[in-house]
């Protein structure tokens, strides 16, 4: 069985002292459901300050890093020094990188390869824009995406043991932050199709452990139902994930 994921992307949020010591009392003195696995991801200058002043029942994640230890890359920061930081997870290919910053999905999947051989885990962004929506290329895209990964991961050292180190968050870009949610037909079919694409091209071990959630303006309205789905073992939340109702999402299972 897969445990249920809940993910908090803070984007490049909040920016008061007041706000962010505000969201971390009402994290750290929730009732949350202890079945449950939670990953907060702030900002990089918080990551320390958060991880040292939340519960430790939840854990940090980086937004992004680079695929090199160290160097000459500024602006960046290094999955070395993520792990130095006792940063455990770290989000990658996130569609806002992956359009505003340029990242394509071979960069993406350098990153990870890197990011795991340090020993980090990964929540893995990929989704459809509405345009290939509209063109019916969801599956092709995310597949596409995710084989740039699996290529890459054939040929490092570890290959398949990586994977239980890998979430996979579908986020079609067009729910994104927009508040049109996908339907639970629109996600099931979306995940179901991800979980074959893996069977197929790792393999069924590795598709039935591999958590697949589910992100793009889910909120504590929304969050029940599509918790039930069969393939759908999570969620990766932005907006609401800095609000109160993050402990609902938390909680949706309950
Ligand atoms: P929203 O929940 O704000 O739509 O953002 C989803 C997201 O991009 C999480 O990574």
């Amino acid at each position: 069985t897969r445990q249920f994921f809940v993910g908090g992307n803070f984007k490049m949020n909040p920016i008061t002292r007041k706000d962010k010591l505000a969201l971390v009392k009402v994290l750290n003195d929730a009732e949350l459901d202890p079945a449950v696995e939670v990953v907060v991801s702030p900002p990089a200058l918080y990551l320390i300050p958060l991880a040292e002043s939340i519960r430790k029942d939840i854990k940090i994640a980086a937004q992004n890093c680079y695929f090199k230890d160290s160097g000459a890359f500024t602006g960046e920061i290094s999955p070395a020094q993520l792990v130095d930081a006792q940063i455990p997870y770290v989000i990658l290919g996130h569609s806002e990188r992956r359009t505003l910053f340029h990242e394509t999905s071979e960069e993406v999947a350098q990153k990870t390869s890197a990011a795991l051989a340090k020993g980090l885990s990964i929540i893995l962004c990929i989704g459809e824009t509405l345009h290939e929506r509209e063109a019916g290329e969801t599956g092709k895209v995310c597949q596409s995406q995710l084989k740039a990964v699996v290529d890459v991961l054939k040929k490092a050292i570890g290959g398949d043991s990586s994977y239980p180190k890998i979430v996979i968050a579908y986020e079609p870009v067009w729910a994104i932050g927009t508040g049109k949610v996908a339907t639970p037909q629109q996600a099931q079919e979306a995940h179901a199709d991800i979980r074959s694409f893996l069977s197929k091209a790792v393999s069924s071990a590795v598709a039935d452990s591999t958590r697949i959630i589910y992100g793009g303006s889910v909120n504590g309205g929304n969050c029940k139902e599509l918790s039930t789905l069969p393939d759908v073992d999570g969620f990766l939340v932005g907006g609401a994930s800095l609000k109160p109702e993050f402990v609902q999402i938390v909680n949706s299972k309950k």
